[in-house]
């Protein structure tokens, strides 16, 4: 037994209320972060639930990571909805498959690809195409891109012309490859996470009975940061409803950042077009940060297409957003520790900050220096940087054959090893898993110039083992350290957000307008997860001599106390 049905609707304001009461009928909620779709979403279906209007099992609420789908499911459970099915639109596609395969192919559903990349590096080697591990990945993301697109073999070829290639790849190279990949995969009877979509779209739309069961089943669908939606998945949504329209979508347009991968916030936008029998709600209360927080969001956003400005519910005064340029990586990473240490010292728990990051390789320095400052983290959704395996192979070679205990400078030495794992002193052109790898072993570069004088290779590496195995058990209260696309949804008191320099954040290769764009989106999610106070840090130097930065051109919309990071912090 959860809360009453008027306990749910005093739970929510007015425009809240409206949504939850507005049961049946399409309905969209366009609105900025932290605004309480969420919320309004949860309650609207144990409202419906709580009022008989709905049976728990009609109902399915999707959403795209498995985080979020927990995330959706504990707070159903909290307002005593928890029957109701929460799902990633994968799962919930690939429990239909399973379901309705053998009656309608016959045997068992195919299993999942296990190792794609291997399957992605044979088509390759089938079709004569040489490339190395980084551009396999690089193709893996086109042979996705395509699928989610819904695009034929040919379709994608005309659409590749304006498309940037994989390195040492055009796009007849890649279409050859796509249609060897897809003949691999049919001959082991396998299917990736994009077939498990089309598979599941091909048979709702093909069997009649298959459709006529899912419909019996999922009468109403609720759809959280619907800015995400891609092609196939939009596809299978309209195949599900089937020509009705009990469906709620929710979204803020500003936070569409996979476009990359196939995301589109048309969906939401157009949603009144697609519906125009439904309505579309505006929430514009931000319950989740302080008034200038929501100030330097709305100056971030202001004129952006899809843009809505935000109204800070709370008018009680918080902090300005603090700056803190720093002298480089490794001085940053202290600044960020330090920061946190001051702000538990105030009183804060470690779990009430994260620290935020453009991709995943900033996080070394990071790990490194909060290690030393023994502040417990963990890193989300994500695998720890010491324990990637690029990470571990270059230290297995600095370890191994090709360091001679010469008293050469360890960076040099570092530099010298590092080549031998793929590493060359100027960023590799292209973007994706090439420039990810790179980044990786760059950042060791960086930590090894942060090492005090006069270490040796010996401890170095001892160091970096030692932190590889250390911090293995989950820390009840951590600090969160997360990708900033990987913080979409959830919120923290303490927002750090690092590496806000030009070439990182927006990061180098976005260089179109659009990309630009979805950069400025990424900045908007970060500042947007902050209740209360959020914390800028970029430094004037990479680790590598010479490349010096300028402050983010994102930085011009915070009304900020800028700083000395070093100063501010009491170094
Ligand atoms: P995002 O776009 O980041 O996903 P959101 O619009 O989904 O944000 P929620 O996470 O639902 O926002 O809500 C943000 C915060 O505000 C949460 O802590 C939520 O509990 C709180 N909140 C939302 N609506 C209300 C309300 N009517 N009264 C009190 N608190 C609210
Ligand atoms: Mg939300």
């Amino acid at each position: 037994a959860g809360p009453s049905a008027e306990e749910l609707l005093a739970a929510l304001d007015p425009e809240q209320q409206a949504v939850a009461r507005t049961l049946l009928g399409p309905v969209a909620i366009l609105a900025g972060a932290g605004t309480g779709k969420t919320r309004a979403i949860t309650h609207r279906i144990a409202y419906g639930v709580a009022t008989g209007t709905y049976s728990p099992n009609h109902v399915l609420a999707l959403t795209f990571t498995t985080r979020a789908a927990g995330e959706l499911r504990s707070r159903l459970r909290a307002l005593g909805a928890g029957t109701v099915q929460a799902r990633t639109f994968h799962s919930a596609a690939m429990a239909q498959l399973s379901y309705f395969w053998p009656d309608t192919v016959g045997g068992h559903a195919p299993r999942l690809v296990d190792k794609k990349g291997r399957v992605i590096a044979h088509a390759a080697d089938t079709v004569g195409l040489h490339v190395d591990t980084p551009v396999l990945r690089d193709l893996a993301a086109e042979v996705e891109w395509r699928k989610v697109q819904m695009l034929t073999l040919e379709e994608y070829e005309a659409a590749a012309a304006d498309r940037t290639m994989p390195r040492d790849t055009s796009p007849r190279r890649v279409v050859d490859l796509m249609r060897s990949y897809e003949q691999l995969k049919d001959d082991r009877r396998q299917l990736d996470f994009e077939d498990v979509l089309l598979a599941t779209l091909g048979m709702v739309e093909s069997e009649p009975r298959v459709a006529s069961y899912v419909r019996q089943q999922y009468r109403f669908f609720v759809v959280d940061e619907y800015q995400d939606v891609s092609p196939v998945q939009h596809a299978l949504l309209r195949a599900w409803l089937g020509g009705r329209d009990d469906v709620c979508v929710v979204g803020d347009a500003s936070q569409t950042i996979y476009s990359f991968a196939g995301a589109s916030s048309g969906f939401l936008l157009g949603f009144g077009s697609e519906f125009p029998r439904g309505s579309v709600v505006r929430l514009e209360r931000n319950y989740r940060s302080t008034r200038e927080v929501v100030h330097a969001a709305n100056t971030l956003m202001r004129g952006r297409p899809g843009a809505l400005d935000l109204v800070a519910q709370s008018t009680a005064p918080g902090p300005e957003p603090t700056v803190l340029a720093c002298v480089h990586d490794g001085d940053e990473a202290q600044t960020v520790a330090r920061t946190i240490t001051d702000l538990v010292a105030g009183g804060s728990a470690w779990g009430d900050v994260a620290v935020l990051f453009r991709v995943g390789a900033q996080s070394a320095a990071l790990e490194s220096a909060l290690g030393r400052a023994g502040v417990p983290y963990r890193v989300q959704g994500g695998t720890r940087f010491f324990d990637r395996p690029e990470v571990k192979l270059a230290v297995h070679h600095m370890r191994g054959e090709a360091v001679r205990q010469t008293d050469d400078e360890l960076t040099r030495r570092v530099g010298l090893v590092l080549q031998v794992s793929g590493w060359t002193p100027t960023p590799p052109e292209g973007t994706g898993a090439v420039r990810e790898q790179w980044e990786a072993l760059q950042a060791i570069m960086g930590l090894a110039e942060d090492a005090p004088a006069g270490t040796t290779m010996q401890q170095f590496t001892q160091d970096l083992v030692d932190r590889a195995a250390t911090h293995h058990e989950p820390e009840l209260d951590a600090v969160t350290l997360a990708t900033l696309h990987s913080s979409k949804g959830l919120e923290w008191p303490h927002v750090v957000i690092t590496g806000a320099a030009e070439g990182l954040l927006p990061i180098s290769h976005a260089t179109t307008d659009a990309e630009v764009d979805e950069e400025r989106r990424l900045f908007y999610v970060g500042l947007t997860r902050a209740r209360r106070s959020v914390t800028v840090t970029w430094s004037r130097q990479g680790s590598v001599r010479g490349g010096t930065r300028t402050p983010s051109r994102f930085l011009a919309a915070l009304d900020t106390r800028s700083a000395d990071g070093a100063a501010a912090s009491g170094a």
